[in-house]
């Protein structure tokens, strides 16, 4: 179920200066989950008929499509070289050709090219689907990722740096030391400022800068292997299906 953004209400921890956040008022009560301090919302917060409001906006949404904007635009899927779809090209044509043709009493040229042709399909077509979904399955493992990574973040103002306790939910707050207005969410906080997309996008950007898996490319060994399978049988079917008509 998709979290509802709400109006949260802020507060300084007694001990650590800590912003704390209270999203509901009953829930008013807790330990400063950065000093371990006992925490009480204001009655003057608590009170404020405001509090919890639901926000007409979704900003956990609006946060994952960030995350998931900065992840495909970064990512390259496993892509085969050129001399690989080529040689292999050929060599399914030329498998396809041999076996039709041979199968054949009287053979025609014709009957050799449509071999050939049948041999390319039966190998290309399973072969750049498998590619394919290799690079999509690649790239919801990396958004995963990201999402989780980002959820780790260690909670701070992004307009003054200070120390933050991790938003109970979606929703706006202030910040205790700078009194900026803020917008959290899937761990992400940004300042509450229009475009609001802009500012996630910079808040993803800079959270996942030194990660450099994002753009890694290429295809990993189990990958190679399993399209080494996926070609090996490919190539069978060619030999034993078009050399048994
Ligand atoms: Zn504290
Ligand atoms: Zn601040």
């Amino acid at each position: 179920m998709p979290e509802t953004t709400r109006l949260m209400a802020s507060f300084p921890c007694l001990e650590c200066e800590a912003t704390l956040l209270v999203a509901k008022p009953e829930h008013r009560e807790f330990d400063c989950p950065r000093c371990g301090a006992k925490a009480k919302a204001p009655k003057r917060l608590v009170d404020d008929l405001e509090l919890g409001k639901k926000l007409p906006f979704d900003a956990p949404a609006e946060a994952q499509q960030a995350i998931d904007h900065h992840v495909e635009s970064a990512h390259v899927g496993p892509e085969a070289p050129g001399w690989v779809i080529l040689a292999l090209a050929i060599v399914s044509a030329a498998l396809g050709s041999y076996a039709y043709g041979h199968s054949l009493l009287r053979p025609t040229q014709s009957d050799w090219a449509l071999g050939g042709g049948l041999g390319l399909v039966m190998v290309m077509l399973p072969f750049g689907f498998t590619l394919q979904w290799l690079a999509t399955s690649e790239l919801a493992k990396k958004v995963g990722r990201a999402t989780a990574l980002i959820r780790k973040l260690d909670p701070r103002c992004p307009r003054c740096d200070h120390e933050l306790m991790a938003p109970p939910g979606p929703g706006t707050f202030g910040c205790t030391a700078c009194k900026g207005s803020l917008v959290a969410a899937s761990g992400l906080i940004i300042v509450d400022e229009s475009p609001r997309k802009n500012r996630w996008t910079q808040a993803v950007a800079s959270a996942l800068e030194s990660e450099r898996w994002i753009d890694e490319g290429g295809i990993r060994t189990p990958q190679k292997w399993m399209m080494v399978v996926v070609v090996f049988a490919c190539l069978t079917a060619v030999w034993f299906g078009l050399g048994a008509t």
